[in-house]
């Protein structure tokens, strides 16, 4: 599932290879996705130009020279490719491979001018894609209620020392909770705390201020890297075989059930336990 670094990659491309490209068509193949794409109002995308994409927690969003703005989110396996005008097909993360690609899982394909084709491809259907006034984009439950980005200055100990004040919460939901904080998922969180020397299952009130200030901390380091690893494929997001910039690969924790722990000096074995009934990766021996 895309988590906040992989849709900051996409924005990056899709900024770098549709700004300012005017829309010629919309084509709809299927309308199904987790919301319906409402035909009808897509006709309004024609002759508008791209002016800015911008990421807000796990979401994409185009805005355009009429004023409406492209809501996107990826769900599980939303992807988008670029077409050129030398019909070079490219992808716009690091996370797939382009022979990944099957075209039967094509939902929406927007025609630039430049002769310049956005494809939005999604396998299980569980992303969407929704037009929206800046009103309803104020009003949208989606963003209505997101807490700060990790990587703004308004996600601070301040901030984090008042809101677990009186909070009886495990750290790790509390971390998941988008309303705290917006864009991490199950993965940045299993990293972050394993980083922090945290149990997941810690009530937050029992946090020290000096564990507050390792989350807020790796919670940037971390999300960073991964934003960086992602940029160095962006140059060339032609290659095919997706092997470049693979933060996957690169996970502390997550994923590394009965493995050693990666701790310089702990001798613990990494166990899996389940926390809110989403997958927990953590070191008894030195997340405490
Ligand atoms: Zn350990």
């Amino acid at each position: 599932m895309p988590e906040l670094p992989e849709v900051e990659v996409v924005k990056k491309s899709l900024d770098k290879k549709i700004k300012k490209l005017v829309i010629n068509d919309v084509i709809i193949l299927n309308k199904n996705l987790r919301y319906k794409i409402e035909t009808k109002k897509f006709l309004k995308l024609k002759k508008t130009k791209i002016i800015s994409i911008k990421r807000r927690s796990k979401y994409l969003l185009v805005n355009l020279s009429n004023k409406l703005t492209i809501l996107v989110h990826l769900g599980m396996t939303g992807k988008f490719f670029i077409i050129d005008q030398n019909k070079k097909k490219y992808k716009t993360s690091f996370y797939y491979s382009l022979s990944e690609n099957d075209d039967k899982h094509d939902h929406l394909v927007i025609h630039f001018n430049k002769h310049i084709k956005l494809i939005y491809n999604d396998v299980r259907k569980f992303g969407f894609i929704k037009l929206l006034n800046s009103k309803e984009l104020l009003n949208s439950s989606h963003l209505k209620y997101l807490g700060p980005e990790p990587l703004s200055k308004n996600f601070n100990l301040i901030y984090f020392i008042n809101y677990v004040k009186k909070l009886k919460t495990s750290i790790k939901d509390l971390l998941m909770n988008q309303k705290f904080v917006s864009g991490l998922g199950n993965i940045y969180c299993n990293e972050i705390l394993f980083k922090s020397k945290i149990n997941p299952r810690k009530t937050v009130n029992k946090l020290k201020r000096l564990d507050l200030i390792n989350l807020i901390k790796n919670t940037k380091i971390i999300l960073k890297n991964s934003i960086s690893l992602g940029g160095s494929s962006i140059k060339d997001f032609s290659n095919a075989d997706g092997k470049n910039g693979n933060f996957q690969q690169k996970f502390n924790v997550y994923g590394r059930e009965k493995n050693n722990c990666l701790t310089k000096g702990c001798s613990g074995v990494i166990k899996k336990i389940y926390v809110s009934n989403r997958s927990t990766f953590f070191c008894s021996y030195c997340q405490k």
